[in-house]
């Protein structure tokens, strides 16, 4: 299998532009060790797989798709990284990415960007659109992703594969270089429901390192999977299906509902009222904690360092002005503002409140439903370079998985159907640490 991965990396990723870094050696190193095996087999014995470049591994290069961060060789593996490793999967390599995982479509990364393997005139969806190509594209069997606002679930939907944004907790963030820290989560991108259940026992469960980890039992997801969803009652909000929202999208998305109608589930319309002050709530408050999080970032502790600098505000300066992109600095820029005394009231705190009202829309739904069901994005992949002057426009691609991150529950996205041949995602979302259900509904519906 590792073979067999590093055969296909090597025959189209000059067209996709998956990978950053790859690690053929170490992928080689480790399968040998695999074959000469004779113990008790990890859950993911020998399957090779991608690392988003934001999740740290040990002696193997992490830039998040920075320059600031080209060098940058971690000390440590991730939470998620040791978890893999003990259940025996191989990382043949790090995957391409938006910039710090900022933005929708992998436009952002400081190298190349990423190509949407069904067209590769369209982009993969980001801001882990390497991970969800590179699934696509048969390179690897699985891949790690994260998920502040959509960035698992929209580069799933665009490249017609599995993304499964875990409850916030439920994986540790340990070693996850932090975009947004109270938004931010792991999650694997498969191409079956199945082959999430698996990853996700994996890389679930508490962490120490972690101070947002939760401390809860881990099920055992694939043994959800039973088909079965007769009685589900599945909400579907109409915040979801208003304008805005490609009409095949929307078609698409009201088919797989006959589908669970047809296995005995039930449905009914719902509302989510605050879902339209959700994006502006979330572009507040990722800024803000983004602007927070990046001040580490100095040019003295990590990456890259400017030369020669006149003195120590010099060597910041240049440093930050050199290292980060555009979309990066914007962030910086805004959530410095939204923080800064005198606005902190107006943006910030007022960008909470709204979470907080957003998340009383879900746990009123969910006292009478198990799960929502929606469109993952409201269009299909659009061509590379179309909106990568509009800052704006890209940011309202996010309004159908930003409720979700806000309010920190599940969701998946599942492909359903094609819309002039480019796939569409189907989203479904849970109740807090309930995995289970989505991945039940998921399945049953594949
Ligand atoms: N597109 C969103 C943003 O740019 C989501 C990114 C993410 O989930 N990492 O912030």
């Amino acid at each position: 299998l590792v073979d067999a991965s590093l055969k296909q990396i090597g025959e189209t990723d000059g067209k996709i532009g998956a990978f950053l870094t790859m690690d053929e050696a170490g992928a080689k190193k480790q399968a040998g060790e695999l074959d000469a095996w004779t113990g008790e087999r990890g859950l993911l014995f020998g399957l090779p797989a991608g690392i988003k470049d934001n999740i740290v591994t040990e002696g193997l290069r992490t830039t998040c798709a920075s320059q600031f961060l080209a060098n940058y060789n971690p000390i440590y593996d991730a939470g998620v990284v040791t978890k893999l490793k003990s259940a025996q999967s191989v990382t043949v390599g790090k995957l391409n990415m938006d910039e710090f995982a900022m933005g929708g479509s992998n436009e952002n990364s400081s190298f190349h960007p990423v190509r949407n393997p069904w067209d590769t005139s369209r982009v993969p969806g980001g801001s882990s659109g390497g991970s969800a190509a590179s699934v696509a594209a048969g390179q690897v069997y699985f891949s790690l992703g994260s998920d502040t606002g959509g960035s698992i679930r929209q580069p799933a939907a665009y490249c017609g594969v599995v993304g499964l944004k875990p409850t916030y907790g439920l994986v540790s963030r340990y070693g996850l270089v932090a975009f947004a820290s109270s938004l931010d989560q792991i999650g694997p991108i498969t191409k079956n429901v199945e082959d999430a259940a698996y990853v996700l026992q994996a890389i679930a469960g508490h962490d120490e390192r972690d101070s947002t980890s939760a401390n809860v039992d881990i099920p055992d997801y694939a043994s959800s999977l039973t088909g079965d969803v007769k009685g589900l009652r599945i909400a579907v909000p109409k915040e979801y299906f208003g304008e805005g929202v490609d009409t095949q999208v929307k078609e698409r998305v009201l088919e797989a509902l006959k589908v669970y109608e047809s296995m005995g589930a039930v449905w009914e319309e719902v509302s989510l009222p605050h879902t339209e002050y959700a994006v502006a709530a979330y572009y507040l408050l990722a800024s803000s904690e983004a602007s927070s999080n990046l001040a580490r970032f100095d040019g003295v502790r990590y990456g890259v360092r400017s030369e020669n600098p006149a003195n120590l505000l010099d060597l910041y300066r240049r440093s930050r002005s050199d290292g980060f992109g555009a979309e990066v600095k914007r962030r910086i820029m805004l959530g410095t503002y939204a923080l800064s005394s005198g606005y902190y009231d107006a943006y910030y705190k007022k960008a909470q409140q709204v979470r907080t009202l957003v998340k009383r829309d879900f746990d009123q739904v969910f006292e009478r439903f198990d799960i929502i069901l929606a469109p993952t994005a409201p269009t299909t992949a659009f061509k590379l370079g179309e909106q990568a002057d509009d800052p704006l426009t890209m940011y309202m691609n996010d309004i159908c998985t930003i409720p979700a991150s806000l309010a920190g529950i599940p969701a998946i996205s599942i492909p359903c159907g094609l819309a002039e041949g480019l796939p569409v995602g189907l989203q479904i979302m849970g109740k807090p640490f309930d995995e289970a259900t989505v991945l039940r509904a998921a399945h049953a519906y594949e």
